[in-house]
């Protein structure tokens, strides 16, 4: 087998991915574009890769996942409803592929990650393909991200039970929270708008992500 031909393969399946996507309901072209773009196989095991295209959350390292893509998608067409962000903070990296999605998009994208080798791993990555306006750390994504705040949008992709409103702190008037909330195995998916006074909240579906877990893994 050639590699051009595995290539082209790939090419075709993700196409089917964004077909997919389509008939679900995602309807914002820059969003499909760039999901269009982004090799998802490569933040995937090799062992899992041929299943990279299926819209499912799949295991990563460390007993975590990556996202499904139409809940990447959802979660993205959100963040740029309004305007392609400026700034945006992304807490839990995994894999990366989320902050890759929204690097497409977004003027700089930060991420934290608590396991010290998932931020590892997704900073190669991110060199690899060429990203040069995300950044990733691995600290407790619980502290945000202040030495950088205002940020135009949070987004996160690990639960926390309630949500954690000191966060609000590190978006600029206007900017909007992206995150599921809940415990268990299901949560609820939230936008919070922040307001000059409290915020405005927006429910946008059910969704299962990995609880939002306290400290970091070296
Ligand atoms: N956005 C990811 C989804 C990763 S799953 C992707 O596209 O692949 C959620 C991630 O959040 C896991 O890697 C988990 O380790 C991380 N996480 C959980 N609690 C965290 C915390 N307090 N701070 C930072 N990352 C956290």
């Amino acid at each position: 087998m050639n590699s051009a031909g595995i290539g082209m393969t790939s090419n075709r399946t993700r196409q089917r991915m964004i077909d997919r996507l389509r008939q679900r309901g995602i309807a914002d072209e820059r969003v499909l574009q760039a999901m269009a773009e982004i090799p998802r196989h490569l933040f995937i095991d090799e062992a899992l890769a041929h299943r990279a295209y299926e819209d499912d959350a799949l295991p990563i390292k460390y007993g975590q996942t990556i996202s499904q893509p139409y809940v990447v998608a959802r979660m993205t067409e959100e963040v740029i409803r309004d305007s392609l962000p400026g700034k945006v903070l992304e807490l839990g990296t995994g894999s990366g592929y989320q902050a890759a999605v929204l690097g497409q998009l977004a003027g700089q994208v930060f991420s934290v990650e608590r396991i010290d080798k998932l931020t590892r791993s997704a900073r190669r990555l991110f060199i690899r393909l060429g990203y040069q306006n995300i950044r990733c750390k691995t600290a407790d994504g619980h502290d945000g991200w202040p030495s950088e705040a205002p940020f135009d949008t949070i987004i996160i992709t690990a639960a926390p039970e309630t949500v954690p409103f000191d966060l609000l702190d590190q978006l600029v008037i206007g900017g909007k929270m992206i995150l599921p909330v809940g415990d268990g195995r299901k949560q609820k998916l939230l936008a919070l708008v922040k307001q000059e006074h409290g915020y405005q909240e927006t429910f946008l579906g059910d969704v299962i992500f990995v609880p939002l877990l306290e400290g970091v893994v070296r």
